[in-house]
């Protein structure tokens, strides 16, 4: 099997960790940034930590992949504790400062009352950055990981 330097994909399972990263991470084919066999577009470069075991993966895939117990989803008392890796820069993120990023924190703090209006797109809505990115090197999240965030973290 040829391995291309560009391309390169490591399988690690428990108890080993993937040293290319500063914290413990394991997966199913990751690259470099963090995307695996599961979820290999531009913007997976994100892993999640969970609380079962500590370590990170790429995905919930990744993690029953590579363990032979139940994925605990991170508690919602530790979202003040690293959470996520940014496979582009290194980042670590509270699970506070992951979510915050798609916007449910800002709803759950302060406009609680305010509702949008109907369900069409507010033009009064002009951030910048993508809702979902690093906060600190800007990389674009997949905006689709909020559709099952709550196997990641817990509700
Ligand atoms: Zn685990
Ligand atoms: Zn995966
Ligand atoms: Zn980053």
């Amino acid at each position: 099997m040829a391995t291309r330097p560009t391309d390169d994909r490591r399988t690690t399972t428990a108890p080993a960790t993937d040293d290319r990263f500063a914290v413990p991470l394991r997966g199913v084919a990751v690259d470099p940034e963090t995307r695996c066999a599961h979820w290999d577009s531009a913007v997976d470069v994100v892993a999640l930590r969970f609380d079962c075991c500590e370590a990170y993966y790429p995905c919930a895939a990744c993690h029953d992949a590579a363990t032979d117990h139940e994925a605990a989803p991170w508690p919602r008392d530790r979202f003040d504790e690293p959470a996520v890796l940014c496979g582009v820069c290194g980042a670590t993120l509270t699970a506070r400062e992951y979510l915050d990023g798609d916007g449910e924190a800002q709803r759950a703090s302060g406009s609680e009352g305010q509702s949008p209006s109907g369900n069409r797109a507010s033009p009064g809505d002009s951030r910048a950055k993508p809702d979902d990115a690093c906060p600190r090197c800007d990389a674009a999240f997949n905006p689709g990981c909020r559709a099952h965030r709550d196997r990641y973290f817990e509700a």
